[in-house]
């Protein structure tokens, strides 16, 4: 709507301007003929010719100077929209209290490895985790940096594997899952079930009594962690957490952790989480040698940026400044035209 008023804001004032323009040169041109042919003077009536000629080199210098072919050309490609935005420019987007913009030009993809994110990050949040979106446009720029860092670019969630692959599906990425309990160092390769024990059964069965507080608290059992959602149930919000929190107190022997979310809470091992995952993915090939650039927003994200500058690396925030990271981004829409933009500078 803004676009086609603009448009015609510019078709109006291109025909104003134009009148005034050609208006003195229609009315004067006459008068002047008109006035040397009543002169009867056949001197002056020559003077015009030459007076003529000029005029049209001088008009032909201006044209050749700052003419521009708008034959069969549209209005947008002749004259720029003063409303057009330069999608390079994504500074613009950057919360103001950035510490330093995250330039392009520090991002090496020959060296470095990128460490992604999700909701919050790469993608716009959504009323609930099943309704976020993935622009095909990122997809295609996902696969695209992940074919020119050599592999080394990896998704770093709390979301399971096989939530991300739906996710991105046909793309499939390295990645880090359920907040480090899952990690995939390359594409097509299963995660090492392994290597992250399944939370304890009897913890589980406890935290499942918390469904009791009533209908609309719902389970989710993701086997290396338990999650309690109250979306459903909004005021059983705090008698969830209370309830999930005393339930880890009485396990003292079990290094237990709670991670509360958007009208949920997840109890996980506090033996494993995004930067112990990623300390580990640094080892492994691709990714071994490079120096990661690490991209988050939540509370969790907070302990990677700390392990990223022995690596040789830095860390971004979203959305808000986290201390320890060398800027921040606005939002998820800034991310993605910044991850274009590290492609379109070679192109
Ligand atoms: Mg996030």
């Amino acid at each position: 709507m803004s676009a086609i008023v603009a448009r015609e804001i510019r078709a109006l004032t291109i025909a104003v301007f134009s009148a005034l323009a050609a208006g003195p040169g229609g009315v004067a041109g006459p008068w002047l003929v008109g006035t040397l042919i009543d002169s009867g003077s056949r001197a002056g009536g020559f003077a015009g010719y030459p007076f003529g000629a000029a005029l049209m080199v001088a008009a032909t210098a201006v044209h050749r100077r700052w003419g521009l072919a708008a034959e069969r050309r549209s209005l947008a490609v002749v004259a720029r929209p003063l409303a057009a935005v330069d999608r390079t420019r994504w500074s613009d987007r950057m919360t103001r209290a950035g510490t330093m913009m995250p330039a392009a030009e520090a991002i090496d993809l020959d060296t470095m490895a990128l460490l992604l994110d999700i909701d919050g990050t790469l993608l716009d949040f959504a009323p609930t985790p099943r309704e976020v979106w993935v622009p095909p446009t990122l997809r295609r720029t996902l696969g695209a940096l992940l074919a020119r860092t050599d592999g080394a670019l990896a998704l770093v969630s709390g979301r399971a594997l096989a939530d991300l692959d739906l996710l991105f599906a046909p793309l499939e990425l390295p990645a880090i899952g359920g907040h480090g309990a899952e990690l995939r160092v390359a594409a097509g390769e299963r995660s090492d079930p392994a290597r992250t024990p399944a939370l304890d059964p009897m913890v589980k069965r406890k935290l499942a009594s918390v469904a009791e507080l009533g209908p609309g608290v719902l389970i989710e059992d993701k086997g290396y962690s338990l999650a309690l959602h109250w979306r459903l149930a909004p005021d059983k919000g705090d008698a969830v957490i209370a309830m999930v929190r005393s339930i880890c107190d009485s396990f003292p022997d079990l290094p237990l952790e709670a991670l509360p979310g958007k009208a949920v809470i997840e109890v996980k091992s506090a033996t494993f989480d995004k930067a112990t995952a990623v300390a580990e993915l640094m080892q492994r090939p691709p990714f071994a040698g490079r120096r990661p650039v690490f991209l988050g927003d939540d509370v969790t994200d907070e302990r990677v940026f700390p392990i990223l500058p022995p690596l040789g690396g830095f860390g971004f925030a979203v959305g808000r400044d986290i201390p320890g990271t060398a800027g921040s981004f606005a939002d998820p829409t800034a991310v993605r035209a910044w991850l274009d933009g590290l492609l379109e500078r070679e192109t």
